[in-house]
Parts: structure tokens; C-alpha cells; sequence
């Protein structure tokens, strides 16, 4: 059975590539030659994801998945959320927007947050969604060398340690991305076994 993950991100494919039942052929945005962005302007993370694997479905009719995900911090009434990757705006990228993060939370006490992700599938004719969510607070100042995007200064709620600072297989483990998608890994490897 093919199934098309909706990202160009290698670091993520290889990761969900692990998981799947072996049944499972996993195919990329490469494999379908697909080379401009697929849009993303819902103003949730749950409506971006669906927007991705809605595309694949109407545009190349292809079994999918595509997942969003977006870091809410409650001193900012949920931002930056699903507009985590362009916090910055025109200056983002993953330093600028973390910077940012930190400068508007300057003095603030109460600094809880979670990263959560949504997967949504395409599966059959029907859509499922699966959510993960890590809840943690945001430090004082950038810590750790692993990761990336808003790692190193997110500490997740069971550990000292913020996700750059941690090991990835406890991060994958604790993570988001990884509850998410052994949520939909679960589903599909039932799924195969009722054939
Ligand atoms: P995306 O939906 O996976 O592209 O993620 C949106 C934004 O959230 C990215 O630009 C990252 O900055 C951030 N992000 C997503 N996953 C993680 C993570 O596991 N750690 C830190 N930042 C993340």
C-alpha cells in the first residue's frame, strides 16, 4: 500500500519511514514531482494540516498525510501557534523568531507553553486527524546545541533539560511529532491487519 507523507523534509521522512509497518510504501513530495509549496493560510494548525492533505488528494489522488505544528506559549494568549515558523515576519528564521520570543516574555513569570502537532490523513476516501501535544515552559535564555526551531529554549514539563539540551530519542519519545504520529501509526498498522 503507497502512502505520500506531504513534506520535503528529509529529517521527518526518514524518521516516520522507522515507524511504519513494513506493508506500508512511503512516498515523498520528490516522488510526485511536486515542486511548488503547497498553500498553507488557515489560522489554525489543525486547518493547515487538512489544507496539505487535501491538495495531494485533489490535485494527484494519492493516499496522504501532512502534518502542522505550532509552539502556544499562554502569557501570549497562544502565540505565536500556527504562525510559529514566521514569528519574525520578514526577519524570520529559527534564531529571530526565538529571539523574539524571548524579548516579549522579558520579566514575565507565568512562561508555560506547549508544542502541539497535528497529522491529518487521507486514508481511503476518509480523513482522520491525530494530535500530539508536549506541555513544558520557556526558559530565561537559549540552552543546548541539539535541534532546531524553538528547541533550545523549550523545557518540557518531566525534564530539566530543554529539547536541545536533551538526547532525540527522549525528545522523539516525549515529543509532539512523535505522540502524533504513533497515534496515526497505531491506527494504520490496524488498519493493514484488517486488510
Ligand atoms: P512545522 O509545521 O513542522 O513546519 O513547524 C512549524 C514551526 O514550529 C517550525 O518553523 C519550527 O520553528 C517549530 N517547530 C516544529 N517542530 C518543532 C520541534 O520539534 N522543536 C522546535 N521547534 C519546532
Amino acid at each position: 500500500m503507497k502512502l505520500l507523507f506531504a513534506t520535503s523534509n528529509k529529517n521527518k521522512l526518514a524518521e516516520i519511514q522507522k515507524m511504519l509497518p513494513s506493508e506500508i510504501e512511503l512516498l515523498s513530495l520528490e516522488d510526485i514531482n511536486l515542486k511548488t509549496d503547497i498553500p498553507e493560510t488557515s489560522s489554525t494548525i489543525e486547518g493547515n494540516a487538512k489544507q496539505k492533505s487535501n491538495y495531494i488528494i485533489e490535485h494527484f489522488g494519492i493516499d496522504c498525510f501532512a502534518d502542522d505544528t505550532g509552539l502556544e506559549v499562554d502569557a501570549l494568549n497562544g502565540k505565536p501557534g500556527v504562525y510559529s515558523a514566521r514569528y519574525a515576519g520578514e526577519e524570520k528564521s529559527d534564531y529571530n523568531n526565538r529571539q523574539l520570543l524571548l524579548k516579549n516574555l522579558k520579566g514575565v513569570l507565568i512562561r508555560t507553553a506547549r508544542f502541539k502537532t497535528v497529522i491529518s490523513l487521507e486514508f481511503k476516501g476518509r480523513n482522520y486527524l491525530f494530535e500530539g501535544i508536549v506541555e513544558g515552559t520557556i526558559s530565561e535564555e537559549e540552552r543546548g546545541e541539539k535541534g532546531f526551531g524553538y528547541d533550545s529554549i523549550f523545557i518540557p514539563n518531566e525534564y530539566n533539560l530543554t529539547f536541545a539540551e536533551l538526547d532525540l530519542d527522549i525528545k522523539n519519545k516525549i515529543s509532539h511529532r512523535g505522540r502524533a504520529f504513533r497515534k496515526m501509526i497505531d491506527f494504520l498498522s490496524e488498519q493493514v491487519k484488517i486488510g
